[in-house]
């Protein structure tokens, strides 16, 4: 198994209760990839990477029910945001707009793939600050402009619940991750990332910085701008890597500042810089003392400036919550599109690109690939790494079963 993200624990985990002799190969010194989770000074626990759950992500939520890990109400929804900076816009005016929202997205059909997310919101029957809200929301969450999005992004507003509580992993995201590595034991191998793999008829070879491993099969549970280079890339057969290359890479970045008082649960999207901050509760314990923050797409992250330091973006957010009492002396980021091991996000589908995944989700001689972004329903999301590492599990044993059929 190489990579220790969910997707590759939970394949190893899977394939070790069904008897086979695994070993996890991970680049990192810890496990849980792009789920993980840290604190502030002021002891406010921190997702740098993935957050959020949503009540019909099940296989997520059996795993953390198998592994007794607690979910905590956050007395505020992900995907209810008050947009700030646009034209003036009702929340009777925003409910119209999802509402037509779900009947354009219905119309489309498989036009969702031809067409962008800003040619379709223009053909959208709203008010200009729906509009501008629904824009600058799917550009966020996906990571890449409103005119490089194909439409079927916008499947991910069409879909969201009206009004919801939306959970998180009580004691971090990256929580099951460390749960598996524990049951795994020695198993898991990290700070080992892997440098070369060769494959032939007698088994898969593989070496790390430390060392040279041989197996009957090799997982690659990569994130995808990692599967196209080397030392991956060779492995793959030619309809795998063009398969891979219609996903292109999102970029995002996501902010913490430190919060004193007791303000209640929040989330405000601003419009004008595609970012949004939250404040959320921590189950009964009250508030998690931390505004965070989370902004979306490549130009966005240049406006904010996130690569040089967080201070134009926080400079912002004292603008749209100049209400709340934060540190900003001891606020932080985190940036992806510079982890080595990670180089972005997740992976966003262009106007025009058709991907056809299933191939993805095939068994490729001793070759099986894991990773949110194989999920046909889930990438992009934890539930959909999970998912992968269910199915890839399937494509080695194929007496152990693939996940059910999902919807979004
Ligand atoms: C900022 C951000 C916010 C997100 N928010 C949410 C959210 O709110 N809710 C949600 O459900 N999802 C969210 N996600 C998505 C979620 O984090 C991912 O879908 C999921 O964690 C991916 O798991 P994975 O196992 O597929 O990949 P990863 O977690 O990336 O695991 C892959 C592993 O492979 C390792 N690796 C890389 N190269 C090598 C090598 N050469 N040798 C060995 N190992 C290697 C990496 O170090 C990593 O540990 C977010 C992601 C980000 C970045």
């Amino acid at each position: 198994m190489v990579g220790a993200g969910f997707a590759g624990l939970v394949a190893a985990d899977t394939l070790v209760n069904a008897g086979w002799d695994v070993t996890v190969l991970e680049a990192r010194d810890r496990v849980g990839g792009r789920a993980w989770t840290d604190r502030l000074g002021n002891g406010a626990i921190i997702e740098r990477g993935a957050e959020w759950v949503e009540d019909v992500q099940v296989e997520m939520l059996a795993l953390c029910d198998r592994l007794g890990i607690p979910l905590a109400r956050t007395g505020m929804s992900y995907h209810d945001r008050t947009p700030v900076g646009g034209p003036p816009v009702t929340e009777d005016e925003l409910a119209a707009g999802r509402a037509a929202l779900r009947t354009l997205f219905a119309e489309l059909g498989d036009e969702a793939y031809d067409i962008s997310v800003a040619e379709a919101i223009e053909r959208l029957d709203a008010v200009e600050g729906a509009k501008v809200a629904f824009r600058a929301r799917i550009e966020c969450t996906s990571g890449a402009p409103a005119t490089e999005l194909a439409a079927w992004h916008l499947l991910h507003l069409a879909s969201a619940p009206e009004q919801v509580d939306s959970p998180r992993i009580a004691t971090g995201s990256d929580a099951p991750a460390r749960a598996l590595a524990e049951r795994l034991g020695d198993r898991v191998r990290l700070a080992e990332p892997v440098t070369a793999i060769t494959m032939d008829d007698d088994g898969v070879m593989i070496d790390t910085t430390n060392a040279t491993y041989r197996a009957a099969h090799v997982v690659l549970a990569l994130p995808k701008p990692i599967l196209v280079q080397a030392p991956f890339v060779d492995l793959l057969p030619a309809e795998v890597r063009a398969a891979a290359e219609t996903f292109a890479v999102s970029h995002a970045a996501k902010l913490f500042v430190p919060l004193a008082g007791d303000p209640a649960p929040s989330a405000i999207l601003d419009t004008r810089r595609d970012y949004w901050v939250w404040t959320a509760k921590q189950g009964d314990d009250g508030l998690r003392p931390v505004l965070a923050g989370f902004a979306g797409s490549k130009p966005m992250l240049d406006l904010l400036e996130v690569e040089r330091d967080g201070t134009t973006w926080a400079r912002c957010v004292a603008e749209v919550r100049p209400d709340l009492e934060l540190d900003f002396a001891n606020a932080g980021t985190q940036t992806w599109a510079d982890d080595p091991y990670a180089q972005g996000i997740y992976t966003h589908v262009r106007p025009g690109d058709r991907p056809d995944s299933t191939v993805l989700r095939q068994r490729h001689g001793r070759l099986v690939l894991a990773g949110e972004f194989t999920d046909d329903v889930w990438s992009g999301f934890m539930e959909g790494a999970i998912r992968s590492g269910m199915r890839a599990a399937s494509l080695v044993d194929p007496a152990l079963p693939p996940p059910p059929a999902a919807t979004h």
